[in-house]
């Protein structure tokens, strides 16, 4: 019932739910937290529900926060060709090669999660629970952007070719079809990642290069697909609404070969495994040793706000992400 809600809600607001959609978001935290050792699920396990009720919090605070956006995303594009050599990896040297200005206009989610990676760990260090469980569920929502191809994409609803739609469609119609039956998402044990940049850098690249398979499959299957079958149109509670078809968004997935569900896996290892590092780079704090137990009068009043901004208007900046 949630579910279908939010999906009408999202409709109403014109597409604007993008970002592995709330849906693959929420699954995403969730499968990472059991990936984690015995020390970390004692605190993990039982706020399983929190980290996923709360992943999707940077999307809703991009109603709320005009600086939000570009934390979610990086047009590689914009700087040449793969693998985008003239980008120094380095945040100054970044910044100093091309002002931050730039910067923020085509995206910055690689420096972000290394931003959020440094204020886990010192909750970490602080033993703040209240701390750790929020940063741990917002970290998990950009390191979930940063394996989506088309984040590392300036076509990132396929605008500039003529395939508007295809944003929410790689990363939220075809997920929520196909998640819950034909995808596994069993993966061993989350682990300790001694470069942090590199890592989340390496994902960036692969997601620029799969955004381009992305775009080009889609633009290859609607020639091919009877045009008449390529959307299907459902009734959800009273309003109709047109969607990639459940044919065509399983001929889809099939031509990526997996790609949607290992960026699924993927990040969810990726989240588990920078949880984990935070952790470990914080001294491994006994966790059934906690101050900040509940939340604060100001964490309540801040979920309360991201709620109303995301109910009550429009996404500042730009729309996806
Ligand atoms: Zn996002």
């Amino acid at each position: 019932m949630n579910r279908i809600l939010v999906f009408a809600f999202c409709l109403l607001l014109g597409q604007q739910c993008f970002c592995w959609g709330f849906y693959a978001h929420k699954k995403i935290n969730y499968y990472a937290v059991f990936l984690l050792p015995p020390e970390m699920l004692v605190l993990y396990k039982p706020s399983a529900n929190f980290l996923m009720e709360h992943a999707i919090d940077p999307d809703k605070r991009r109603y709320a926060v005009a600086a939000e956006g570009s934390r979610h995303y990086i047009d590689l594009d914009r700087y040449g060709v793969f693998p985008f050599d003239s980008l120094p990896r380095n945040w100054n040297d970044a910044v100093a090669k091309y002002s931050e200005d730039t910067l923020q206009a085509h995206g910055i989610v690689p420096w972000w999660i290394q931003t959020m990676l440094y204020r886990l760990t010192d909750a970490f260090k602080e033993k703040n629970q209240a701390k750790i469980l929020k940063l741990s569920a917002e970290i998990g929502h950009y390191i979930a952007d940063a394996h989506v191809p088309l984040h590392a994409n300036s076509n990132y609803n396929g605008q500039l070719t003529d395939q508007k739609g295809i944003h929410g469609f790689w990363e939220s119609r075809v997920p929520e079809l196909l998640a819950e039956k034909e995808w596994d998402f069993f993966i061993g044990k989350g682990e300790y990642i001694k470069n942090p940049g590199e890592f989340i850098w390496a994902r960036v690249l692969e997601s620029a290069t799969a955004s381009d398979t992305v775009l080009k499959f889609e633009k290859e299957l609607s020639q091919n697909f009877p045009t008449d079958q390529k959307y299907s149109f459902e009734d959800r509670n009273g309003i109709t609404i047109r969607q990639y078809s459940s044919s065509f968004s399983k001929a889809y997935d099939s031509k990526l070969n997996g790609m949607i569900e290992r960026r699924m896996r993927q990040s969810i290892f990726a989240i588990a495994s920078f949880w984990y590092t935070a952790w470990v780079n914080a001294g491994q704090p006994d966790l059934t040793k906690l101050s900040n137990k509940d939340f604060s009068a100001d964490d309540l009043k801040e979920f309360e706000a991201l709620n109303n901004a995301w109910k009550n208007s429009s996404v500042k900046g730009r729309e996806h992400e």
